[in-house]
């Protein structure tokens, strides 16, 4: 009977010391960061999605101190496309939504640093909504070559919530949009609230877009299937740069 125990309790050990494993050690693949407000502390920002100028400073910093790679979207993009190799510990840096505190704030700190950012923006808020980035700003930072622009629809509104019609106008407005404002072709969409299925995932396809980022968090294994949108890592304010580290790491906090 004694050696049935001792079998059992080498199997538990086994498990237990995998997943400690598991747990620690670093994950391989893309990691896609996912910011919207960056701002100055006593700005009054309600998000959730607010990080401060002086805590992104600090992650920027971290990231070149601790070898991370940033890259660009089009180096992701040809990646996926044409099979160019990605670096180790590669991170791409994403923006949702296209607010103006992404040209005041985010975009100084990332190109005194040489880092590449990409803006998921609302195409038809540009220049029509306060706190939303206007057209000379689009084109200042396109021109840059630090900031890529890519989609996130229009008006912010849920894909799974329109019909055909609807839908493919919205996101084939968006691509003709910023592609006339930012001068690059733009391959890439971001589902608004992260809201998608397998209709919806076709239109954007149908629409022209080759590339589709989620709000599924994690890291992403590479060479990329396209099987699903993209996973990204949602960065909160109130996380601690040990949080920031560890999901850099494994993925999550
Ligand atoms: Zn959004």
């Amino acid at each position: 009977m004694w050696y049935l125990f001792l079998f059992l309790f080498i199997i538990v050990l086994l498990v237990f010391g995998f997943l400690l494993h598991k747990n620690i050690q670093e994950r391989k693949g893309l990691r896609v960061l996912m910011y919207h407000h960056i701002g100055k502390e006593d700005d009054g920002n309600p998000s959730d999605y607010f990080v401060s100028d002086e805590m992104f400073a600090k992650h920027l910093d971290f990231l070149l101190a601790e070898n991370y790679n940033p890259v660009s979207l089009s180096d992701v993009e040809s990646a996926y496309f044409k099979k160019t190799k990605l670096p180790e510990r590669a991170v791409l840096l994403t923006f949702d939504d296209g607010y103006s505190n992404n040209y005041e704030y985010a975009f100084p700190l990332a190109l005194s640093r040489k880092i590449p950012i990409t803006i998921f923006v609302n195409a038809g808020e540009i220049n029509m909504k306060d706190g939303m980035l206007d057209w000379s700003q689009v084109q200042e930072m396109a021109n840059s070559g630090f900031v890529r622009f890519a989609s996130h629809g229009m008006s912010h509104r849920n894909l799974r919530q329109m019909d055909y019609s609807e839908a493919i106008s919205e996101l084939l407005l968006s691509r003709t949009w910023l592609h006339h404002l930012s001068q690059s072709d733009v391959r890439s969409f971001c589902y608004p609230y992260g809201a998608f299925d397998k209709q919806v995932r076709e239109w954007v396809f149908e629409a022209g877009f080759r590339l589709d980022f989620g709000t599924r968090k994690g890291i992403n294994a590479w060479p990329w299937t396209g099987r699903r949108p993209l996973k990204r890592l949602h960065i909160m304010r109130g996380d601690s740069l040990e949080d920031f580290s560890n999901q850099l790491r494994r993925g999550k906090k």
